[in-house]
């Protein structure tokens, strides 16, 4: 072959994994990406557009739940690496729905483990890159942030699997010596996010003029992460991190829900030409989420001191972009907004 290494990345086509397949494409012309992905609700090829004609860049149509089509896949591609980001992703989605979790985060995780590991045997070849997210170390009520060394306690049916799946990552890494890293992220945001999850559905409320439904009074706590930043996070961790170790990716950027939702109802006021504080006025406070973490903090100074990473925006300059792009990709947001998803946002806001 010509490629230096053919690399697996899963989930490819959502959120996160469409900005680190774009970016390992256009910036390593000598690997072959090959993109796995369900193409569930989540999933949109759409994302891809303008790098899907690469000759570096593959994609293939599958369910990373599904033994025999992974086996077959890895004994035909013989993939040098994995990095893992297929699962699914939405908190009130787990609530709802909590076995769907099951299958697709621990049960596919620990397939594409199987599979590794048999393709790895007898090599000194191969990284299970797995993705996975800062929930898993619970709520911090009282202050502090999270180290990679912080205990997991998982509150929800979303950050439950990925932590099971983490686990299951580290097991096989220490059973049966494959070679992992695994990356926690804080809350991730910027173009082509679902708009399911807040920042994308606010903006589009707020250009609709529709209600900002905002849980409880708004208190709680996220640190903010540009998707681009994530991605850049993924290279450096995946070239340059130490095999079998655990990297935290943040921004220490810590917003408070509610001062969030007003400085993106500013933005949108300001580029929209509305005036001040028209769109503040669409937000309606709506029944807690169940069992809903209060804060997350993430400690980045691993990555940013041993991989000298370090975010790339300010987050006002990056909140301004995001609602830019939206703003710009209306066929984009109009596709993913009927059909289907339109049924699940009346079950989840318009019930009453
Ligand atoms: P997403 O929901 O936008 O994308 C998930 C992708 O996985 C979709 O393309 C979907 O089609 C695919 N997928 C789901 N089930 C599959 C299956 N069984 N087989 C094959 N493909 C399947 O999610 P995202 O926000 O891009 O998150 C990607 C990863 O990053 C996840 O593992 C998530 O836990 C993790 N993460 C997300 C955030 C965040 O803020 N979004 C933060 C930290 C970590």
């Amino acid at each position: 072959s010509k490629f230096q290494k053919n690399i697996l990345i899963t989930g490819g086509a959502g959120f996160i994994g469409s900005h680190v397949v774009r970016l390992f494409v256009t910036k390593y012309p000598d690997y072959r990406i090959c993109n796995l992905d369900k193409l569930t609700y989540a999933g949109n090829l759409e994302n891809l557009r303008d790098i899907e004609h690469q000759d570096n860049y593959n994609f293939i149509k599958g369910d990373i739940t599904d033994q025999q089509f992974i086996f077959d896949l890895f004994a035909k591609e013989k993939f040098d690496a994995v990095i893992h980001l297929a699962a699914e992703s939405h908190v009130d989605r787990s609530i709802k729905s909590p076995m769907d979790f099951i299958y697709a985060n621990v049960v596919g995780t620990v397939q594409l483990l199987n599979a590794a590991k048999e393709t790895w045997k007898d090599t000194q070849n191969g990284l299970f890159y797995h993705i996975s997210t800062d929930e898993v170390y619970g709520s911090l009520d009282d202050g502090g942030y999270f180290l990679e060394s912080t205990p997991y306690d998982p509150q929800s049916p979303y950050s439950a699997s990925k932590a099971s799946s983490d686990h299951f990552v580290r097991a096989y890494h220490n059973t049966y010596g494959l070679p992992i890293i695994i990356s926690n992220c804080s809350n991730n945001y910027g173009p082509n996010q679902f708009p399911e999850k807040l920042i994308p559905l606010f903006i589009n409320n707020i250009k609709n003029n529709k209600p900002l439904p905002v849980y409880g009074k708004g208190e709680n706590v996220r640190d903010w992460l540009y998707v681009i930043d994530h991605a850049r996070a993924i290279d450096k961790i995946f070239h340059h991190g130490t095999v079998g170790d655990t990297y935290n990716i943040g921004g220490f950027n810590e917003w408070k829900n509610i001062d969030l939702v007003k400085l993106l109802c500013s933005i949108m006021d300001d580029k929209l030409g509305r005036s001040a504080g028209t769109s503040e006025k669409l937000i309606t406070y709506v029944e807690d989420r169940a069992g809903h973490d209060l804060r997350y903090a993430i400690d980045a100074r691993k990555i940013m001191e041993e991989l000298n990473w370090e975010p790339s925006l300010q987050f006002e300059e990056g909140l301004s972009k995001t609602v830019d792009w939206y703003l710009q990709n209306t066929e984009w947001l109009n596709h993913v907004t009927s059909g289907s998803y339109k049924k699940y946002y009346q079950e989840q806001y318009e019930k009453n």
